[in-house]
């Protein structure tokens, strides 16, 4: 018998009848002949709203209450869609996600899963249950609640399909699948057919937040094949899975925007060793979680470096750089928020050229300033001003006639 893992986020689960609707879904499935463990996200603003309510009685809450609030939402909407299977004449049983067996380590609120030992499921399984997983958490050895990052009800889907060695996994979502951009950004973005876990990595790093990005790193690593698709739509979504040569045809898969970046450069710092080890081991240390990082060939012994963070976090690095900046023979800290990221992917890029020219060529048409660029294989990202950040994506989407996802024959005739 085929053992299906679905997961429904939090859109799909969030309202009664959406919740029946999931129900249904799940149930239909079962009566298709297969065994089904079924992952819920909370109900659509729950998580956004015990934050609110934990900062309205703290100023810091406490991560370890944090996640003991935080995770009730997944376990209502296991509890509720549970109850709408029964109710369709199923027979469901939900479970929390240490009753599940997921296992992590102590860092409450982004707690990485250590190991799954889904005894508990099997045997409810082996007994013809469909089983409801709530998302989203674990706990540590001692049996702490832990929780693992916003989104990570994916990485729940991800790592029980993998530990029970599931033959599909599927991520219901409330789009169609993995579009060239976010299609609420560009209207123009299609739905890709497939797409390599390291392209979907990428993307989902640098803004796409239609899968956890450890989430994504997670199937990677343990060859989980997953397709993302609609919940409201019968339709083929996106299958995501190792690369293929053919792959290798499209120069840009896709383009992501995150947004409330912000960016530090300090002028005129020593260019001698151990400088750059000083700034970001104080910045590490705060947990402030750098992004890019660009150094200028020096002059005259000096140099510039700069780097970008999350806007939030700007105050608390100003306070950790200032007094240091002097040390570091730093002449000037300057500091922007007000930026976002910008990138494209395609593991086509590897073995074509071109392709940053053609970028910064069309950013340049249109009169947007870039104000850093980072590379990788496969990603080229560059700072801007958030306020150009759609108009960009708008616009490099169509230069690289993605949309029309054209072979690299047609894509790069202009290319230098
Ligand atoms: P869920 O609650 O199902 O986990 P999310 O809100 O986390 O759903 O993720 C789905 C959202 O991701 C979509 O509504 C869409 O706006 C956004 N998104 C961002 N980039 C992309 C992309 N490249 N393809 C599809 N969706 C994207
Ligand atoms: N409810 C959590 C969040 O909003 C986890 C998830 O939806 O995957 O981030
Ligand atoms: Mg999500």
């Amino acid at each position: 018998m085929r053992l299906i893992v679905q997961k429904y986020g939090g859109t799909s689960v969030g309202t009664p009848d959406r919740i029946c609707h999931v129900a249904q879904r799940i149930l239909e499935t079962h009566r298709q002949g297969c065994r089904v463990v079924a992952i819920v996200s909370a109900m659509a603003g729950v998580t956004d709203e015990f934050l609110r309510l934990a900062h309205a009685v703290s100023p810091q809450p406490t991560k370890r209450e944090l996640d003991n609030l935080l995770a009730t939402g997944e376990q209502g909407a296991a509890a509720l869609t549970a109850m709408a299977v029964n109710a369709l004449g199923g027979t469901a049983i939900s479970m929390t996600g240490p009753q599940a067996g997921i296992l992590t380590d102590h860092n409450h609120t982004r707690a990485r899963i250590s190991n799954v030992s889904p005894k508990q499921i099997n045997d409810l399984l082996a007994d013809d249950y469909i089983v409801i997983v709530a998302g989203f958490q674990g706990q540590t050895p001692e049996g702490e609640t832990t929780t693992l990052g916003r989104g990570g009800s994916d990485l729940t889907a991800i790592a029980l399909a993998g530990a029970l060695n599931a033959d599909v996994c599927q991520i219901f979502t409330d789009v169609d699948g993995v579009f060239t951009c976010d299609p609420r950004i560009v209207k123009e973005a299609e739905k890709l057919d497939e797409v390599a876990y390291d392209e979907l990595l990428e993307m989902a790093g640098s803004g796409a937040k239609v899968m956890q990005s450890r989430a994504v790193e997670f199937a990677k690593k343990f060859g989980v094949e997953f397709e993302v698709r609609s919940s409201f739509k019968p339709d083929a979504g996106t299958v995501t899975r190792e690369e293929t040569p053919s792959m290798e045809d499209i120069v840009v898969r896709g383009i992501s925007i995150d947004r409330h970046q912000a960016k530090l450069s300090i002028a005129g710092v020593h260019d001698k060793p151990g400088i750059a080890a000083r700034i970001f081991s104080d910045i590490g240390a705060a947990h402030i979680i750098v992004d890019m990082i660009v150094q200028n060939a020096s002059i005259d012994g000096t140099t510039d470096i700069s780097f970008t963070i999350h806007e939030d976090e700007l105050e608390n690095a100003r306070t950790i750089l200032m007094p240091v900046l002097g040390q570091l023979g730093g002449k000037r800290l300057n500091t922007a928020s007000g930026v976002a990221k910008l990138s494209i992917v395609g593991i086509g890029m590897r073995s074509h050229s071109g392709v940053a020219a053609r970028m910064f060529e069309c950013l340049g048409r249109a009169g947007i300033n870039i104000q850093m660029v980072s590379t990788s294989e496969i990603k080229i990202a560059v700072i801007i001003d958030e306020n150009e950040a759609e108009r960009a994506a708008r616009l490099i989407h169509s230069e690289f006639g993605l949309g029309r996802l054209l072979p690299v024959a047609a894509a790069t005739h202009s290319l230098a």
